[in-house]
């Protein structure tokens, strides 16, 4: 598989406080990621530096083999990278259906519509025109993924779907996702569950104060394993 992303001693920081440190990864195309680590291990810094959100302090980051370390954002987009950030950030006052063609306006050519993202996620169609703000926590986010999708996104980096989510819309948002990734996306997933996580992913990266301190094959490592490494015990 060719590399899609590849982060090259990457350094983030916020203020004087360095929160990714000396940072390299590779995702190859069609690889589903799982990047897991404790609160504070600079998961969501990471992906919000490689989308373009959050400012790189040193090193590079390359996509489809350009070097995009300081494009901005919604030049990120319009390559293929979309970010799913934590804590949904939807327009509260548009409907489902407007917040995903808001989306849609950045769009690369490809798949996806506003028909083929209520495909995708059943739960949205008989809401579409609701307001995201009235809607509960997995309605939002799976809005929020779909908000993505309609980027036609090479690359999906999706920031702790499951957070505060009632278990029952956990599974369904991952049910969606799992389809996704059965269907060749790749994808760099941030998720709390690691039973979740390696049931899903391909390969598990564990992350620690700012480091990668695990990267392997989900099939090549025990779930104790990833504990240790999560906890700096490896
Ligand atoms: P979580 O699971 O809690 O989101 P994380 O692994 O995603 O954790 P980050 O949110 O990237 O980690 O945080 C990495 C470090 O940067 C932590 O020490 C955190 O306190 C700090 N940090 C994160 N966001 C900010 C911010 N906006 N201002 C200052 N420090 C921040």
């Amino acid at each position: 598989m060719a590399d899609l992303l590849h982060i090259s001693h990457l350094d983030a920081r916020h203020g004087l406080l360095p929160a990714v440190r000396d940072l390299s990864l590779t995702v190859s195309d069609g690889e589903a990621v799982a990047l897991v680590g404790a609160n504070g291990a600079g998961k969501s810094t990471l992906l919000r530096t490689v989308a373009g959100a959050h400012p790189a302090a040193g090193g590079t980051v390359t996509f489809d083999g350009d070097d995009i370390t300081g494009l901005a954002a919604h030049r990120r987009v319009t390559r293929g990278l979309a970010l799913v950030p934590e804590g949904r950030k939807l327009f509260p006052d548009l409907t489902v259906e407007e917040n995903l063609l808001v989306a849609g306006r950045r769009a690369r050519p490809g798949p996806w519509s506003v028909d083929t993202v209520l495909d995708a996620f059943p739960l949205l169609r008989p809401i579409r025109h609701k307001r995201a703000g009235s809607l509960s926590g997995g309605q939002q986010q799976a809005t929020s993924i779909g908000r993505a999708l309609m980027t036609n996104p090479r690359l999906l980096l999706v920031d702790e779907v499951s957070l505060g989510l009632a278990p029952v819309a956990v599974d369904s948002v991952y049910e969606s996702l799992t389809a996704l990734i059965a269907d060749g996306a790749t994808v760099v997933l941030v998720e709390q569950d690691l039973s979740r996580a390696m049931s899903v992913a391909d390969r598990v990266v564990c992350m620690l104060e700012g480091r990668v301190v695990l990267d392997t094959p989900v099939g090549e490592v025990t779930r104790d394993q990833v504990t240790d490494a999560y906890f700096g015990l490896g």
